[in-house]
C-alpha cells in the first residue's frame, strides 16, 4: 500500500496514559501527544487542535481507536474500564472539524495496521491476537475489519469448559488460561519474570488450541501476534510453532507472524480507519 495514499487523514490513539494525534507526512509518522484528561470535553478540544494542525486545515477524515466497550457503528463510548470518561460520542468530533469519522477498539484498528502495513501486508485475510492484560482478537479482510454481529471476541473461545473462571464469567477461556492477568493471578509472576521453559511450553499450547480454532472456524491466510507477551520470543514461540504444526489436522497450519508495527499500530491503524472506513 503507498504510504502517500494516507496523506490528509488523522488518526487518534486513545489510551489510559496518553492520547496520541497522528498522520503520515510524505510517508512519515508525524505524532502529537498529550496525558489523558480526567474529562473528555478538554481531550476533544485538543483533539480538533492538533488534528487541523497536523492535516494543515480540514483533515480528510478521522480515525479513532479507543478502548471499548463501544459501539463502532454510531462511534458511542458507554465507558471504559481505565479512563474516566463516561457517554461520549466520537463522531461529534466530525461536526466541529468538517470531515467523516471512524471508531473503533484499539485491538482492531491496530490489527487494521498489522494488516494493512505490518506482518499481514500482501495478504487478504489476516486473524490475530494481542496478548496483554487480556487476549485481544481481530479478523481483518481485504483491508477492512470484520465484526460480525457485534464484534469477534477470539480471547474469549472456550478451551476447557472445567477450567478456570474467565472476567467474563465463562469458565475456560483463553484469556483465562493464557492472558497476562491470568498468568499473574496463577503464577503470582508477571510475565517477563517468569524463565521456566516448561512454563513457556504450556502457554504455547493453550495459543496454539486459540490458533488452531481460529484456523477450523476463520482459515486466514495469516494469524499475526501481538502485546507486550510476544517479548518472551524463541521461549514462547518455539514450542508455540511445534503445536500449531501438530494439532492442525483437517486444514494445513495457518502462517504464523509476530507484530511488526510494535507501539506504532494504534496509530497507524487509527490513519488507515480515517481513509478506508468501516468494514462489515
Ligand atoms: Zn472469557
Amino acid at each position: 500500500m503507498d504510504l502517500s495514499d494516507f496523506t490528509g487523514y488523522v488518526g487518534v490513539d486513545i489510551g489510559g496514559q496518553s492520547v496520541r494525534v497522528g498522520t503520515l507526512r510524505d510517508g512519515e509518522l508525524v505524532v502529537r501527544d498529550f496525558a489523558t484528561p480526567s474529562e473528555y470535553a478538554p481531550a476533544a478540544e485538543q483533539i480538533v487542535a492538533l488534528a487541523r494542525e497536523l492535516a494543515g486545515g480540514t483533515p480528510r477524515g478521522l480515525g479513532i481507536g479507543s478502548p471499548g466497550p463501544l459501539d463502532w457503528r454510531t462511534g458511542h463510548l458507554l465507558w471504559t474500564p481505565n479512563i474516566p470518561w463516561k457517554d461520549v460520542h466520537y463522531p461529534r468530533l466530525g461536526d466541529t472539524l468538517g470531515c467523516p469519522v471512524h471508531v473503533d477498539n484499539d485491538a482492531n484498528v491496530a490489527g487494521l495496521a498489522e494488516a494493512t502495513l505490518g506482518a499481514g501486508r500482501g495478504h487478504q485475510i489476516v486473524s490475530g491476537f494481542t496478548l496483554g492484560t487480556g487476549i485481544g482478537f481481530f479478523t481483518i479482510m481485504g483491508g477492512h475489519i470484520y465484526h460480525g454481529r457485534l464484534d469477534v471476541e477470539g480471547g474469549h473461545q472456550l478451551i476447557d469448559p472445567n477450567g478456570p473462571r474467565c472476567g467474563c464469567g465463562a469458565r475456560g477461556c483463553l484469556e483465562a488460561f493464557a492472558s497476562a492477568s491470568a498468568i499473574e493471578a496463577r503464577t503470582g509472576k508477571k510475565p517477563s519474570e517468569i524463565d521456566d521453559p516448561e512454563f513457556w511450553k504450556e502457554i504455547g499450547r493453550y495459543l496454539a488450541w486459540g490458533i488452531t480454532n481460529i484456523n477450523v472456524l476463520v482459515c486466514p491466510d495469516v494469524v499475526v501476534l501481538a502485546g507486550g507477551m510476544i517479548q518472551r520470543g524463541p521461549m514462547l514461540f518455539t514450542p508455540l510453532l511445534e503445536y500449531v504444526q501438530q494439532f492442525n489436522c483437517v486444514l494445513p497450519p495457518p502462517t504464523v507472524k509476530v507484530a511488526e508495527l510494535g507501539h506504532q499500530a494504534g496509530i497507524y491503524g487509527a490513519i488507515v480507519l480515517a481513509r478506508q472506513g468501516h468494514g462489515t
